[in-house]
């Protein structure tokens, strides 16, 4: 299927690696010029350089930490009139439910829900203008179903979730969709640090975690960084103007609902 986005310009956050690279991987086999983004300059600029020789397009990098003014700073100025912006960052760190500070839901609110709202600020008033954009927020299935230990991630994102209910909503007459993508568990980086923690909890390896973990999904595996990729750039195409204000869930089944 021609996606319909040669020639476009994406803004992809937290990109070297994991489902951000998936995303910036997809939308430039559909002939997107690309601005990605990481905090750390050698995965980033290695990322970047295999994209141009896999795909031709051009890709601009920017090193700088996401959640951070400064950071939003100098992504924003380097990616001013993106088409798409797909916003991502890490997730913040698991733990139990009285024991998170102040300063600790702050910091999960900067990530993940404060820095995608400055985002969308900033760049869709432009796509508004050109009468065309796509956004694409990376979340999480805490959105759907909590998840215990992940408290801050469940508390940020859900309210990311809300600022995207009402404001896409308020920007689709001029062409521009606001969509969240919900990853369930996939074989990233994210994946390993939290079956770390599930194998130092129960004192099993790290392996017999990931395998647990597997045995509880339907699907029965991990989700790849390029079927997650394959989404977004569906919901970055031509064909998906239709579709907004949808938090799209990608879990291999997991959370156990009817709708
Ligand atoms: P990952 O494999 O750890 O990759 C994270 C990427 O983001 C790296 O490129 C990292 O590069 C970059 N990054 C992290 N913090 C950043 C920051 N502050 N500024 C700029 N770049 C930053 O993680 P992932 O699995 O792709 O997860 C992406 C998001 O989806 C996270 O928010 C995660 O919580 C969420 N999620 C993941 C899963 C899963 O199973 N993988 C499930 C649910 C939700 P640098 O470290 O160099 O900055």
């Amino acid at each position: 299927m021609d996606l319909g986005l040669a020639g476009k310009r994406a803004l992809v956050c937290a990109s070297s690696k994991g489902l951000g690279l998936g995303c910036a991987e997809a939308l430039a086999a559909a002939g997107v010029d690309l601005v990605m983004n990481a905090r750390g300059a050698e995965a980033l600029l290695g990322s970047a350089q295999a994209i141009r020789d896999a795909h031709g397009v051009d890709v601009e990098t920017i090193a700088a930490d996401i959640t951070t003014e400064e950071g939003q700073a100098k992504v924003v100025a380097a990616a001013e009139g993106v088409d798409i912006l797909v916003t991502n960052a890490g997730g913040p760190p698991p733990g139990v439910w009285s024991d998170w500070q102040r300063d600790d839901f702050i910091k999960a609110l900067d990530a993940n829900m404060l820095t995608p709202i400055a985002l969308i600020k900033a760049l869709v008033p432009g796509m508004m203008e050109r009468g065309w954009g796509r956004v694409v927020n990376i979340t999480s299935q805490s959105v759907k179903a909590p998840i215990a230990v992940l408290g801050l991630s469940n508390a940020a994102r859900t309210g990311l979730t809300g600022y995207v209910a009402g404001t896409s909503r308020q920007v689709a007459a001029k062409g521009v969709t606001i969509n969240n993508l919900l990853p369930g568990i996939h074989a990233t980086d994210r994946a390993v640090s939290l079956d770390t923690g599930v194998a130092q909890q129960q004192g099993i390896s790290l392996e017999q975690a990931a395998e647990q973990r597997a045995a509880s999904i339907p699907a029965g595996r991990y989700g790849t960084r390029q079927e997650f990729g394959a989404t977004c750039a569906f919901l970055c195409s031509q064909h998906a103007g239709f579709i907004i204000g949808q938090n799209i869930l990608l879990d291999g089944g997991a959370t156990n609902m009817t709708i």
